[in-house]
């Protein structure tokens, strides 16, 4: 059986970050305008630092502005949206990142709905989501630009394949099925979104050109779920107890080494698509800057 190969989110977000110096350059030369990220993150969950913290790294890497807003779990949704009121306004921020999950007792669609939407560069804002629906985006959501991207730079054309999507959040799985979807070049896939309501999971994955699993269960699709010589994009990121020093490793929502020599490529958990989703907030949050120039 043939091998399977990686589809690198290093490879592709090196990519992205080496086409964006020419737009960074000219923002800050010509406008004096310096791309700012606010991420705002509430309470201590490990994994949401975690994200920040590479989030936030990869900005300043770049030359880029970016601040963290830490406020404490106890914070009040008043406080939440006074603060991200603020942050509106603040000319230095051009994209306000609202990192989820928030604590229980916040409403977390009233404070996404308080994003303005020009600098809603996760893309999560109904507004987004609905340009993006209608065909017109403002803000792509990164996870899915992000896998879009790696689909073209191995130039695997979605279009006429059947591609089936695991999940359907508004972050992941559902504008996934939308950009799949779409009448364009590098989409026009037919298109199906499977769920916990699907009733026969595997009489859906076994259908698939291209995979993506976006479920949140680390390891579940193995090779009784696919077909030979599918494509399968990974999303997932759990971590899962070991014996190192952390105590835990990360594993993505397919079972790696099951579909080996069965999929034609995959992409790997580290290193596929999380690259991707912190390269398209940079690009979303450029574009956001650009955008007051246009
Ligand atoms: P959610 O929990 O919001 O959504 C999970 C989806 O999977 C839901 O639609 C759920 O169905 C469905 N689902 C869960 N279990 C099953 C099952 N056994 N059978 C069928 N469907 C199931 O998760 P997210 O979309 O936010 O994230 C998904 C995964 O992707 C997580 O591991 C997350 O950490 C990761 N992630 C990775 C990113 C990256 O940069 N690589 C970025 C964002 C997320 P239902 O709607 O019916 O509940």
């Amino acid at each position: 059986m043939a091998e399977t190969n990686i589809l690198s989110g290093k490879v592709v977000s090196d990519a992205v970050y080496a086409a964006l110096e020419n737009r960074i350059t000219t923002l800050v030369d010509h406008h004096s305008a310096v791309p700012g990220l606010a991420a705002v993150i509430v309470g201590d969950d490990p994994a949401s630092q975690v994200y920040v913290r590479n989030k936030t790294r990869t900005f300043l890497d770049m030359n880029l502005h970016s601040e963290t807003i830490r406020l404490p779990e106890e914070t009040s949704q008043k406080e939440l949206l006074s603060t991200i009121q603020t942050l509106n306004n603040d000319p230095v921020f051009h994209g306000i990142l609202v990192q989820l999950p928030l604590p229980k007792h916040i409403d977390t669609d009233e404070v996404i709905n308080a994003i303005a939407p020009e600098k809603d560069v996760d893309g999560f804002h109904p507004e987004s989501l609905g340009r993006l629906t209608a065909g017109n985006p403002r803000f792509i959501p990164c996870t899915p630009k992000g896998i879009m991207r790696i689909l073209e730079h191995y130039h695997m054309d979605p279009s006429s394949k059947h591609a089936v999507v695991l999940g359907r959040s508004n972050i992941v799985g559902r504008p996934m099925s939308i950009l799949l979807s779409q009448k364009q070049e590098y989409s026009n896939a037919t298109t199906t979104i499977c769920h916990s309501g699907t009733s026969d999971l595997r009489s859906m994955t076994t259908q698939a050109d291209i995979l993506v699993a976006a479920l949140g269960v680390p390891e579940m699709i193995d090779d009784s779920y696919i077909k030979e010589g599918v494509v399968i994009i990974d999303v997932g990121i759990n971590r899962v107890p070991d014996e190192s020093e952390k105590g835990y490793k990360l594993v993505g929502d397919v079972n790696f080494d099951a579909v080996q020599g069965i999929a034609q490529s995959i992409t790997p958990v580290p290193g596929g698509v999380g690259p991707m989703t912190i390269a398209m907030l940079v690009e979303n949050t450029v574009e956001a800057t650009e955008r007051l120039f246009s």
